[in-house]
């Protein structure tokens, strides 16, 4: 038997480097192997747990994030790509799942507190990525939506629907899979072994796990608007380029320059294939000498040398909508079939399978 991969994005927006990196390469790579089975879901109604006042923004990204998935290699003969809503067991089996988790463990989660900080859901905004024990006591929850929160439980439903055993994300999902662990075993524990517990695979290199913004924030993200997109033009990407966050204390090209914390080296760290040649530029930042403009056209050579065949097959693949959509079709039929079978198990086990026997 092939083991199991389930992946998602939430449709909140074009893919950007950071979703590249952290996880769709990884996907692509597992894929090709043929060692496995992959479902890919475009997490629509997770989308809407904090988009709910702007649908279209969700329905239309669940175009684009297709065009990205099949620009970057994903395959749909040998990966099923569906739509989250389009799979009603998902929604009835977070129902019995919600039910295994304390809210007061699902409210702990850091990746859930920073984003519903970030958000501006939260009045005591102090959170930041690498201190979440900052607001351990003190996060305000009431003005979030009660969906956002239970969101690690609804991916808990995805993950198991389609006994996934591998789940390859980005570092900021790490703690939001916990909530899946522990939502098996308990399940497990009560009804029967029934559920599947997935490992979450976080990409081998270090920079690649949480991709930071342009901006300099810890994370590349959607909703920060802080994203160079696979989809972006050459221009847009120059422009995002050159407006990148370095050392601010670099005013002057003789100034030493500082490589932490500067994103466009971190880029380049990512990106670069010649490393030989990043080591050189960073010796010659550290010691003066070396502007932010000769580091970022380097960098923009690179980025674009990826992305303008990632660029290229989109906007062939964007000419035919319809066609993107009979995939979606087809990937939802047969993940239906698969959810609806986990989903059947569930029952069974819990006993609330009255009619069906
Ligand atoms: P949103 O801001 O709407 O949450 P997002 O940019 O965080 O969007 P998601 O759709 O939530 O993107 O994430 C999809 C996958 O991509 C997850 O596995 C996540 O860990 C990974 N990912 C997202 N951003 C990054 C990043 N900057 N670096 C590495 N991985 C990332
Ligand atoms: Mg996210």
């Amino acid at each position: 038997m092939k083991k199991v991969i389930l992946t998602g994005d939430r449709p909140t927006g074009k893919l950007h480097l950071g979703h590249f990196v952290g996880s769709l390469k990884n996907r692509v790579e597992l894929q090709n192997s043929g060692e496995y089975n992959s479902y890919i879901m475009i997490a629509d109604m997770q989308a809407l747990t904090d988009n709910a006042k702007n649908p279209a923004k969700v329905r239309e990204n669940v175009l684009e994030v297709a065009l990205d998935y099949l620009a970057v290699g994903i395959d749909p003969a040998k990966s099923t790509i569906f739509i989250q809503s389009q799979i009603p067991a998902l929604s009835e089996l977070t129902m019995y799942y919600m039910n295994l988790v304390s809210l007061s463990r699902v409210l702990r989660n850091p990746t859930v507190k920073t984003e519903i900080s970030q958000k501006g859901w939260d009045k005591s905004k102090e959170l930041l990525w690498d201190s979440p024990l900052l607001v351990e006591n003190s996060l305000d929850y009431k003005g979030t939506p009660a969906g956002f929160a239970m969101y690690p439980i609804s991916q808990a439903a995805d993950i198991t629907a389609f006994k996934a055993n591998v789940v390859p994300v980005g570092e900021d999902q790490l703690p939001v899979i916990e909530i899946t662990h522990e939502v098996v075993r308990v399940f497990n524990k009560i009804y029967g072994k029934t559920l599947i517990e997935p490992e979450a695979v976080v990409p081998n290199d270090v920079k690649s796990r949480r991709l930071p913004g342009i901006d300099g924030n810890a994370k590349m993200s959607k909703s920060l608007g802080n994203g160079i997109y696979l989809s972006d033009d050459y221009e847009t990407l120059k422009k995002k380029v050159m407006s990148m966050y370095t050392d601010p204390d670099h005013i002057h090209v003789s100034d030493r320059g500082k490589i932490e914390g500067n994103v466009v080296f971190t880029y380049l760290d990512v990106f670069a294939p010649d490393q030989a040649k990043v080591a050189e530029l960073k010796e010659q930042y550290q010691r003066g000498g070396l502007g932010d403009v000769v580091v970022k056209k380097y960098l923009l050579e690179v980025l674009d040398e990826i992305l303008s065949l990632i660029r290229k097959k989109r906007a062939e693949l964007a000419k035919n909508p319809a066609a993107i959509y009979d995939m979606l079709r087809e990937g939802s039929k047969k993940a239906n079939i698969v959810a609806a079978q986990t989903l059947h198990e569930v029952r069974k086990a819990i006993g609330v399978e009255y009619f069906e026997s």
